[in-house]
């Protein structure tokens, strides 16, 4: 059996609920969802995150979540919005090291505080803040 667990469950030798399947990626529930019906996409093929990805299956794993979370809004899951993330390394919360994207289906009034972090910071120096992204982006070429 594979020693990544998320390997295991794409090659059948781990358990899991599967619910979505293409040439590329495969769906299944998460083992703790944060709500009823999140789902992890994972690749078939093994990176640790997002700097081994191959940006082509990247487009393969976003073009998944986009299906997956409007057949979570349309469909049976009556899901008024959806989440999704993809964490990318121990200080972003990833701990299982086989990139994944959580598609996470939201319901109005569902309490979950999720990604609220995001809403509610304020930089204080929002110029210099952006003068530097754009200078990682030079420097990485
Ligand atoms: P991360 O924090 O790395 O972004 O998320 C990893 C997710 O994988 C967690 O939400 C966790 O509940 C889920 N998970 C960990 N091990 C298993 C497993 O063996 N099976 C399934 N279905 N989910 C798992
Ligand atoms: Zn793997």
């Amino acid at each position: 059996m594979s020693s990544c667990i998320f390997c295991a469950i794409v090659e059948g030798t781990a358990p899991a609920r599967i619910v979505y399947s293409d040439d590329d990626i495969v769906g299944f529930l998460d083992i703790r969802p944060v709500t009823r019906g999140h789902t992890l996409l994972v690749p078939r093929v093994h990176s640790t995150g997002l700097d081994d990805l191959d940006p082509t299956i990247g487009s393969a794993l976003f073009r998944a979540g986009q299906r997956l979370a409007a057949a979570l809004k349309s469909g049976p899951m009556a899901a008024d919005g959806v989440n999704l993330a993809l964490n990318d390394g121990s200080a972003a919360f990833q701990t299982v090291f086989h990139t994944h994207l959580h598609v996470v289906p939201r319901h109005a009034g569902d309490k979950l505080s999720f990604a609220k972090g995001f809403l509610v910071r304020r930089d204080p120096d929002p110029d210099e803040t952006a003068a530097r992204v754009r200078a990682s982006l030079e420097s990485a070429g």
